[in-house]
């Protein structure tokens, strides 16, 4: 052996897995989470001009200064809030890379951070690289809430970040209000950092509103907030993202960035500073748009044997198919893929220890031509398991 690898047990992101199969089996791919329709014409044309214009050279480390402003904009028409662009924004590759960058920041041998299963695959390897290790604690099925108690027998003197997801990858859950001040009691007066994913900030269902810890005063403090162009513009192949965080974390976080990516695609920040001058309230309809999805995905498939699990927020609808098969969900998600051509992903490569559950969650930023398709052979496959 020449080397000894630093994540020997982990393999490649279930996402890739089942998007690499879907393409083998020619499936139709509701796993993965990407939209398959386009983007904003008009956003396409600002990346042509911006590229025309000659904005093809490095941007600066922290962004370009025309896009923090932006988003200085957005987060005060979205949240009220005056966060400085110089000092409190960072432009990322991408939610993954604000992530990554945050826990380097923070993490150090030995150190704790706790995380909640079913967690989206990317933070304890980026934990672990950073010498740490993750206290995972679950969120219960169906309904998939905090147990603030428990989080607070798990904390250590070696905690040092909590990392929280709202709403939740791939629970499609949603922090409340309330979480946001029973983790602030929690961490008041610990060296305990957060590390908020709100990745979906603009897609929440039936009313709800986003608890964003950046709007919590006592959390924002303390906290790195993650967000995404991938997801608000329906671009996740343009790879940009943020981090908001108090100018100290900034500082921190920058120091890890510089060195990762150093500085994210000039183009492709242009653009998007452009169409958000144009449109500044680009993302306002999202949750309307998603919810219509969600609503016909979750119509057809009721009373099939995939039965829809109430969806809060995310654009991701969990789908239960105890009452057709007590495979495991892995199991399960193969021989649909084989057997009914659709590719989805099972939730237990989501959780440390899996509980016993019947759960795949279907993306539902697609067309809905291709949502119908979908529930079309699910509907069909459910009626064939239940013939048999
Ligand atoms: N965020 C996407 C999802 O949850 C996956 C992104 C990726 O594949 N790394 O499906």
């Amino acid at each position: 052996m020449l080397f000894d690898s630093k994540l020997p047990d982990v393999g490649t992101t279930i996402f890739t897995v089942m998007s690499r199969r879907a393409l083998d089996e020619g499936a139709l791919n509701i796993g993965q989470g990407f939209p398959d329709y386009p983007i904003d014409p008009r956003l396409a044309d600002a990346l042509v001009a911006a590229i025309g214009e000659g904005r093809n050279q490095y941007a600066p480390m922290e962004g370009v200064v025309e896009l923090r402003e932006r988003i200085s904009l957005k987060l005060k028409a979205s949240y009220e809030l005056d966060i400085d662009p110089h000092a409190e924004i960072t432009v990322t590759c991408g939610g993954t890379e604000a992530l990554y960058d945050a826990i380097q920041a923070v993490v150090g041998p030995g150190d704790e951070a706790v995380i909640f299963d079913p967690a989206y695959d990317a933070y304890e390897p980026a934990v672990r690289l950073a010498g740490g290790r993750c206290v995972r604690i679950a969120l219960a099925p169906p309904a998939f809430r905090f147990d603030w108690d428990e989080v607070r027998h798990r904390l250590s003197g070696r905690t040092r970040l909590i990392i929280i997801n709202s709403p939740q990858n791939p629970s499609c859950s949603v922090a409340t209000r309330e979480d946001l001040d029973a983790l602030a009691a929690l961490v008041r007066d610990r060296p305990i950092s957060v590390l908020a994913d709100e990745v979906y900030e603009h897609v929440l269902y039936d009313g709800r509103r986003h608890a964003s810890v950046l709007a919590h005063p006592e959390l924002r403090e303390r906290s790195f907030a993650v967000f995404s162009f991938g997801k608000t513009l329906h671009a996740t192949g343009w790879r940009v993202g943020y981090c908001v965080a108090p100018a100290p974390l900034t500082r921190e976080l920058r120091k890890v960035h510089q060195f990762n990516t150093f500085s994210i695609a000039s183009p492709l920040q242009y653009a998007i500073a452009r169409y958000l001058s144009a449109y500044p309230e680009a993302w306002t309809g999202l949750s309307a748009f998603f919810q219509a999805k969600r609503d016909l995905l979750a119509g057809r498939l009721r009373g099939s044997g995939f039965e829809p699990v109430p969806a809060a927020g995310t654009y991701f609808q969990l789908v239960d198919y105890g009452a057709l098969s007590g495979d495991g969900d892995v199991n399960f998600a193969d021989r649909l893929l084989k057997e009914a051509k659709i590719a989805t992903i099972p939730l237990s490569p989501f959780y440390a220890a899996p509980p016993a559950m019947t759960l795949l969650r279907l993306c539902i930023a697609k067309k809905d031509d291709t949502l119908e398709a979908a529930a079309d052979r699910l509907c069909a496959f459910a009626a064939r398991l239940k013939r048999a």
